[in-house]
């Protein structure tokens, strides 16, 4: 996904949630906004499987058609920064840092673990192996490339949904279950896709991925507000309108 469509998600998500989480957030959209795009900016691109091993991962892909762990990355990353948000409000105190420097890095971690559901949503994310000759591309990077810069030249044409959020069960299971219905929805009709270059199906791909990249995020950062009890914590920053 492009940096630009992972801010949409982002932005999105923020409209999505409930009023009083909104009024927590959204004064740190600043924060929010460089996490959507942080990891893709400095170009993390491996990181270790878990603390202690020394088997690293590819952090923005979920290969569904590969055994490897290694392909598994972004499932763990995006498990690993939503609990790490968890972690990080509980550890929350008034003498290590201020309500506004603690938002402000909150924000961007929220940022960072939407970019993450957002990969999961992405079909050349989850899947790699399709005949990218057979469409006419030269490397599977191009034609990774071709479908994450239709999805957001598409963006203006498509129908995007919204859901009410949902709390969810913060899980492996959770997140490879967003990386397979990404997979067997999206990615498996691809091929066909490309072969006809009908617009509208593209069109159709770029509303279902940017639909499910918002309901997933939105359930997320939910969870992580809910479960953290933030809505019933008084913050003095609120936003300006
Ligand atoms: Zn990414």
């Amino acid at each position: 996904m492009l940096g630009k469509t992972h801010q949409l998600v982002a932005n999105l998500s923020l409209a999505c949630l409930s009023q009083k989480e909104r009024h927590i957030m959204y004064p740190r959209w600043g924060g929010i906004e460089s996490g959507a795009t942080l990891s893709d900016e400095f170009r993390i691109m491996w990181e270790i499987e878990e603390i202690g091993s020394e088997k690293k991962q590819l952090v923005h892909r979920c290969y569904v058609d590969s055994n490897d762990t290694k392909d598994h990355g972004c499932v763990t990353r995006a498990l690993d920064h939503a609990e790490g948000c968890i972690g990080f409000i509980e550890s929350y105190s008034e003498e290590d840092s201020t309500e506004e420097e603690f938002l402000e890095n909150l924000g961007m971690f929220m940022g960072i673990t939407s970019h993450h559901i957002a990969d999961l949503c992405t079909p050349v994310h989850v899947g790699h192996k399709i005949n990218f000759k057979n469409l006419g591309y030269s490397s599977l990077s191009r034609f990774h490339n071709k479908v994450e810069r239709d999805i957001f030249r598409f963006q203006n044409k498509s129908s995007i949904k919204f859901s009410k959020p949902k709390i969810v069960e913060l899980s492996d299971k959770y997140f490879w279950n967003i990386a397979n219905d990404t997979y067997n929805n999206i990615f498996l009709k691809l091929e066909s896709v490309y072969e006809t270059k009908d617009e509208q199906y593209i069109i159709d791909i770029s509303s279902q991925v940017v639909s499910n990249a918002v309901k997933h995020t939105t359930d997320v950062w939910h969870t992580i507000l809910h479960k953290t009890k933030m809505t019933k914590r008084k913050w003095t920053m609120q936003p300006l309108i």
